[in-house]
């Protein structure tokens, strides 16, 4: 490689054959998830309803590495490997010596990481013959990502989308519909659970709690017709989300460094998982030593003020029990504009990793976030998405702290989407219509109150 390099590429060979499994290599296992009903461990029988068996069996495998299929493979090469990008022109913006990289996810065809899950999700529900699969969506990305991948494989779809993001965001729903899904405003009055909340509080501007009990109600009343799908949190979406990070392993030695920093915005956890599982692997098991930072933002803080406890996924308790850094279950975080960050808990792995010292996690307000995502367009070219923005924000706080200590830091960042359509978000910003919002101590008080009770 020359020494003015910017692009690292890959050849489609280069393709992961195999997603990292990192419950094979945890110092200790995860928490046992709980049964909502009777509050005791659940077995792969009690998931039968809403996942398909291999997809179960994903989720609890100790296997460090569990083999991509050729058809799923096949898709991928629409847009896979992404390319890893020196933001040589931030760097300069910024006058620091830290070198930044960037993996750029927003390629893919539904704009963000999602399809690397949206497409093996699909596939082992055709292999078990489901005839659709219902789902949620925040900002409508990964809405966007399921309804492609259920194309592909000829299956239907059917997506609730959280009520302020469809309001904000039309053109998302758009594109849903383009590829043959149904999108409904959630709360709606198609199910047991948003007729619910709608007889208490007609105005509800929705939440992905709420949008999950609905989807998971139409798939659990369906039969076995549909099967339920989630975008993220789960250890076989994270899992999914390894080709990134195994990509930029190869592509990071094209570019002769190794990165001292891993920074990724955390709403789930899972372009978060994507991109530094397997480098937390070589932290764990081949003496390496990077920072991995996790950025959520101020409004929605899991990790950094959430409570590490047993709490439900959604927010009428009809999933399973999970331990996480939780704000409650019931909580209805602020309409700020990243939709795909607006989850109350966090994926189980991240939080064990949290817990037990291996990353570290940050709060952003929102306006440093939409200054961050300016002044990266304004270098880079690319409009980032308002959840990738969180990580930018990251970023460059980690290259000024560079700068200050005069190290030349080697920064590396998952670019996990575009913004395309989120200008609606850039315009509120450049018109000084957007604000911070911290979440009130008060308010994350009260929903810890409604924690379920369990021995665990
Ligand atoms: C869904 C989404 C997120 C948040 O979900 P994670 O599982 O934490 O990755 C962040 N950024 C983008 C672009 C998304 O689509």
């Amino acid at each position: 490689m020359s020494d003015d390099a910017i692009r690292f590429d890959l050849p489609q060979s280069a393709i992961p054959t195999a997603w990292y499994n990192i419950q094979a290599d945890l110092p200790r296992p995860l928490p046992a998830v709980l049964h909502p009903g009777t509050k005791q461990p659940i077995g792969p029988h009690d998931l039968a309803p809403l996942f398909p068996m291999d997809l179960i069996l994903q989720e609890v495998s100790q296997e460090r590495y569990i083999e991509i299929p050729e058809e799923v493979r096949e898709i991928f090469k629409l847009w896979r490997p992404t390319p890893l990008l020196r933001a040589r022109r931030l760097e300069k913006a910024l006058d620091t010596p830290a070198h930044i990289y960037y993996k750029y996810e927003g390629v893919s065809p539904s704009g963000s990481h999602k399809l690397n899950t949206a497409v093996p999700q699909a596939y082992y529900n055709k292999k078990e013959g489901v005839q659709g699969l219902s789902t949620e969506t925040g900002a409508g990305q990964w809405g966007t990502a399921l309804a492609q991948a259920c194309s592909f494989f000829g299956l239907e779809c059917v997506v609730y989308m959280v009520k302020v993001s469809y309001e904000q965001k039309p053109y998302r729903a758009a594109m849903i519909r383009t590829f043959g899904a149904s999108v409904t405003p959630s709360p709606s009055n198609t199910t047991h659970a948003g007729r619910a909340i709608l007889a208490k509080d007609p105005n509800n501007t929705g939440s992905l709690g709420i949008a999950i009990s609905e989807a998971v109600e139409v798939a659990a009343t369906s039969g076995g017709k549909y099967k339920y799908a989630l975008g993220s949190v789960l250890n076989h979406v994270l899992m999914h989300q390894t080709v990134i990070g195994q990509e930029c392993l190869q592509q990071m030695e094209l570019a002769g460094e190794y990165p001292d920093v891993i920074v990724a915005p955390t709403g789930g956890g899972s372009n978060f998982s994507g991109i530094a599982l397997p480098f937390v692997h070589q932290n764990l098991t081949n003496g390496k030593h990077t920072r991995v930072l996790a950025v959520e933002p101020s409004a929605c803080p899991s990790l950094t003020r959430g409570r590490y406890a047993y709490d439900f996924g959604d927010t009428s308790g009809m999933t399973p029990i999970v331990k996480m850094y939780t704000l409650g279950h019931d909580f209805v975080p602020p309409p700020f504009h990243a939709g795909g960050l607006r989850y109350h808990g966090m994926a189980s792995v991240v939080c064990e990793l949290y817990d037990q010292g291996l990353i570290e996690a940050l709060a952003i307000p929102q306006l440093e976030t939409f200054e961050a995502a300016v002044t990266f367009a304004r270098s880079e070219g690319i409009v980032p998405a308002p959840e990738a923005a969180h990580g930018i924000a990251g970023v460059i706080r980690e290259a000024l702290h560079a700068k200050e200590t005069g190290e030349k830091r080697v920064i590396l960042f998952n670019l996990c989407g575009h913004g395309h359509f989120d200008m609606s978000a850039y315009n509120a910003y450049f018109a000084n219509e957007l604000s911070d919002y911290e979440y009130p101590q008060e308010q994350i008080d009260a929903a810890m109150a409604n924690l379920p009770e369990v021995t665990f």
